[in-house]
């Protein structure tokens, strides 16, 4: 679902993708760790296209990633991403948070898009909270709205990016608890987090980078009781 080839990228002088193969089936869970600066985040920004890359290819669907315009937008469409900071709109309520994106982009009836959103904000634990705004929400539920308003486009694959560390530890399991259920639905994700616990019980395979390049991918069991590399190993050393 999605492949991505010999991906390059650097920022001046740094090298921060190096040469990047990764292919994700469909409703296959992959989590992405490793050290600070690895290219986590900017792996994820280029699935997206909020972020060029040098050489290479990434396609979905077996579509490659196109460069702008119309075709652009249906492929941010399609692909729901979820940031630590929670990027809601903070003039909009969160139904109207919700069913922008279905309307604008997706073109579906105002009535359709909140039929939806109310469906995907009971679904992640916020519909009574439907006509407030973000501010009067806590970071957990705005995360879980941030959910939902991803959902709500229908994407065929959902990235997130570190989606609980902004977050209080009370929130976390609130919203690992959505992103579980998300994967046991058969959503294709992928996900760069430092939560073992959710690596452990939600992901297929488990993709460690470092300094900008893929060192090993392995299951979550066999990585986190058997790394190959020495990298993986020093890395679990000091976060387990
Ligand atoms: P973290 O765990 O801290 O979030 P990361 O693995 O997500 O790290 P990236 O944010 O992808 O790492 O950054 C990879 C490298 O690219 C880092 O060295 C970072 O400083 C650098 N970098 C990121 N964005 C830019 C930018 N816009 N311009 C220049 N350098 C950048
Ligand atoms: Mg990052």
């Amino acid at each position: 679902l999605v492949c991505l080839t010999g991906v390059q990228k650097h920022y001046g002088s740094l090298h921060v993708l190096r040469d990047i193969d990764l292919e994700v089936d469909r409703g296959e869970v992959i989590v992405v760790i490793g050290p600070s600066g690895a290219g986590k985040s900017t792996l994820c920004r280029a699935i997206n296209r909020l972020e060029t890359i040098d050489e290479g290819e990434i396609a979905i669907d077996g579509q490659p990633l196109p460069q702008e315009g119309k075709a652009l937008a249906r492929l941010r469409a399609d692909v729901g991403m979820v940031f630590q900071s929670f990027n809601l709109f903070a003039h909009k309520t969160i139904l109207e948070n919700v069913t922008l994106g279905p309307i604008k982009v997706r073109k579906k009836s105002k009535a359709d898009a909140e039929k939806r959103a109310r469906e995907l904000l009971d679904r992640v634990g916020v519909g009574h909270q439907a006509d407030k705004y973000p501010a009067q929400l806590s970071g957990g539920q705005q995360q879980r709205v941030a959910i939902a308003r991803a959902l709500a486009m229908e994407p065929k694959v959902m990235l997130f990016d570190e989606p609980t560390s902004a977050l209080d530890p009370e929130m976390i399991k609130e919203v690992l608890d959505v992103m579980v259920d998300l994967a046991e639905r058969g959503m294709t994700m992928i996900v760069v987090t430092h939560e073992m616990g959710f690596a452990r019980t939600a992901a297929n395979r488990v993709v460690f980078m470092a300094d900008g390049a893929i060192v090993e991918q392995a299951d979550p069991e066999t990585f986190f009781t058997n790394p190959e590399s020495d990298r993986a190993k020093d890395f679990l050393s000091k976060i387990l």
